[in-house]
């Protein structure tokens, strides 16, 4: 279990000295921070409370709650909870090693080799949140991070503000997510379930593999109609030296109909993933 101190009425800067930003969102701003005692040094996600609307202010408590109930070597820690009147402070594992969209933007692509060892702790993340009727619904390359600047190091699943609890035999409709990413039943506005994350590994996986995302459009209106048809290709000559097991794999998460989508248990059961898996353990 997970051990996140909650500690209403005390003042962060008491046991926190908060230096610079190392990270923004679209509703938090990230600081690398010291603690005081212990010199330990950790990530803190300060939300002002004056920048949330009603809906906002229940995902952040929907963030605070799941976090601090999730325990995964391959999510984000949260260590502990401040509030006061103008903000909220949420203390986590400092992830020093980036985000995995700077590493596609540094590198381009990624082999298929490398791909299948950054997707195999994502997928088992994952599956340990749909065990617990937890949905992220907003994966993608920025919220997921590394540990260290280290090439194989740790990778960490992050930023739940989005997450939430959905118990299978109950559809979520709020429309949510990062519109790149975003599964065609949740445009559809008709109910959704977890499937919706197997839906960005997808769109992760085909980014990782040439660079460039499967629906890239300018506008909105165009970008929802090629995801709400799955309207994407493999185009040449980013494709042509991709194995045909990869692209197996990413037409069946890229699949309009959620039921039809690869569960995590059938994602680590693929052909791609265990040659993968076997590359892996022969190199190393
Ligand atoms: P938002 O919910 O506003 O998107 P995130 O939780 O995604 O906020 O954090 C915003 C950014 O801050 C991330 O994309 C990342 O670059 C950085 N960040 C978040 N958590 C950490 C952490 N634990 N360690 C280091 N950087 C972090
Ligand atoms: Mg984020």
């Amino acid at each position: 279990m997970s051990s996140t101190i909650f500690r209403k009425g005390e003042d962060v800067n008491s046991f926190y000295n908060i230096e610079e930003e190392i990270g923004s969102g679209s509703f938090s701003k990230v600081y690398l921070a010291d603690n005081l005692k212990t010199k330990d040094k950790v990530a803190i996600k300060v939300i002002e409370r004056s920048q949330l609307g009603s809906e906002e202010a229940l995902c952040l408590e929907n963030e605070v709650t799941i976090l601090s109930q999730i325990d995964h070597p391959n999510i984000v820690k949260c260590r502990e909870v401040f509030e006061d009147t103008e903000n909220i402070y949420i203390v986590l594992d400092l992830l020093a090693g980036g985000e995995l969209f700077h590493r596609v933007l540094d590198k381009r692509v990624f082999t298929e080799k490398h791909a299948a060892a950054v997707l195999r702790p994502i997928i088992d993340a994952i599956r340990y949140c749909h065990d617990l009727d937890v949905a992220h619904r907003d994966l993608k390359l920025e919220n997921i991070l590394y540990e260290t600047k280290e090439e194989d190091s740790m990778i960490k699943i992050t930023d739940f503000s989005l997450a939430k609890i959905i118990p299978d035999d109950v559809f979520a409709i709020t429309a949510c997510g990062t519109p790149g990413y975003v599964a065609p039943e949740i445009l559809e506005g008709s109910g959704y379930g977890k499937e919706v994350d197997y839906w960005s590994i997808g769109v992760i996986l085909y980014t990782l593999l040439c660079g460039l995302p499967p629906f890239n459009e300018n506008q909105n209106a165009e970008l929802f109609e090629k995801i709400k048809t799955a309207e994407y290709s493999f185009p040449s000559p980013e494709w042509d030296h991709v194995s045909d097991d990869a692209k197996d794999l990413i037409s069946k998460l890229l699949v309009v109909d959620p039921e039809k989508r690869l569960t995590a248990e059938e994602i680590l059961e693929h052909p791609w993933m265990c040659i993968g898996a076997e590359d892996d353990s022969s190199s190393s």
